[in-house]
Order: C-alpha cells, then sequence, then structure tokens
C-alpha cells in the first residue's frame, strides 16, 4: 500500500525553502503604539470561529458581532473601521485593543506575516510601520513560522 508524502518542512510549505532568509530569527516587541489598529482603510479578516470568540467575549450572540462589527468582502468577513480608520475595537481613550484575548488571527500573527517576510526588504518596510519590528527579543525561527502559519496574508 503506498504511504502519504512526507509533509514538508513549515519553512518549505510557507517560503519555498528549508532555511529562509531570517532563519536566525527576527527581533520583535510590541511598543503598543496602535498604529496596526488604525491608519489607511484595510481588511482584518475574521472566521466563524472568531466571530463566536468574539461573541462570548462580549456577551452578545454572534449574529449581533456580525451585523454590528463586520462587513462581507466577497466570500469573506472582515471586521469594520470608523471613518477615522481606526480599527471597530480600538478604544478611542486608551487606544488599546478592547477584544486583546480574543484577537483574529490576522492581528495575532502581525508583524510575521508572509508578505512580511518574503525578502528583507519587505521586513525593511514593515519595520516602517511598525515602531516594534527590529526592536527587543531575537524571536526564532519556529515561533516566526507557527505565526506565519496562521493566516495566509
Ligand atoms: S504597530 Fe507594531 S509596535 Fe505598534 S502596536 Fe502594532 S505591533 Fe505593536
Ligand atoms: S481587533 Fe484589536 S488588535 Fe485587531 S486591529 Fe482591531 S483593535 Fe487592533
Amino acid at each position: 500500500m503506498a504511504s502519504d508524502p512526507p509533509v514538508p518542512p513549515l519553512a518549505q510549505q510557507l517560503f519555498g525553502t528549508p532555511e529562509p532568509w531570517f532563519s536566525q530569527g527576527l527581533r520583535f516587541r510590541c511598543t503598543q503604539c496602535g498604529n496596526c489598529c488604525t491608519g489607511e482603510p484595510g481588511y482584518v479578516w475574521v472566521n466563524q470561529q472568531e466571530v463566536e470568540q468574539i461573541a462570548q467575549h462580549l456577551g452578545v450572540s454572534p449574529e449581533e458581532v456580525r451585523r454590528r462589527y463586520t462587513r462581507r468582502v466577497g466570500r469573506r468577513r472582515s471586521l469594520v473601521e470608523f471613518p477615522n480608520g481606526d480599527c471597530v475595537f480600538l478604544d478611542p481613550q486608551s487606544r488599546r485593543c478592547k477584544i486583546y484575548p480574543v484577537r483574529p488571527r490576522q492581528c495575532r500573527s502581525w508583524p510575521f506575516w508572509i508578505s512580511n517576510l518574503r525578502t528583507p526588504e519587505d521586513w525593511q518596510r514593515t519595520c516602517q510601520q511598525c515602531p516594534g519590528c527590529g526592536q527587543g527579543e531575537l524571536v526564532p525561527l519556529e515561533e516566526i513560522l507557527q505565526q506565519a502559519a496562521m493566516i495566509r496574508i
């Protein structure tokens, strides 16, 4: 009986090489500046499970979360924003996330998105948007890969 083909290592799956350019790790420590929760219009993707977790956290129904805090984009769903670009869950006073313990995968995995890691130039561009990038402790390769695999962005 034929056996399943071996699953390639995560780095190979995500970046097409077992040794991506950031194999020695990357530095990151969030300064809590809030830049990644505001700015130009964009998308914060949420799936069904995330909608349910947010609903439970807020003590409302998933339907209410969908109606008040999200919008459809094709077949997917994104959080909505205030007119100034702030995420709907960014507290205007404290500038903190109101759903931090259940924030979506896209927020959890920032800044280690595939699109931010393809090349050193992509990472440099990310560092210009996020003052925590390139600072603080070295995040090891395995942890970076786990975060990059959370959602394909
Ligand atoms: S932009 Fe970077 S440093 Fe600022 S809150 Fe977001 S992750 Fe933290
Ligand atoms: S859900 Fe929270 S962490 Fe994610 S963009 Fe909105 S305010 Fe920021």
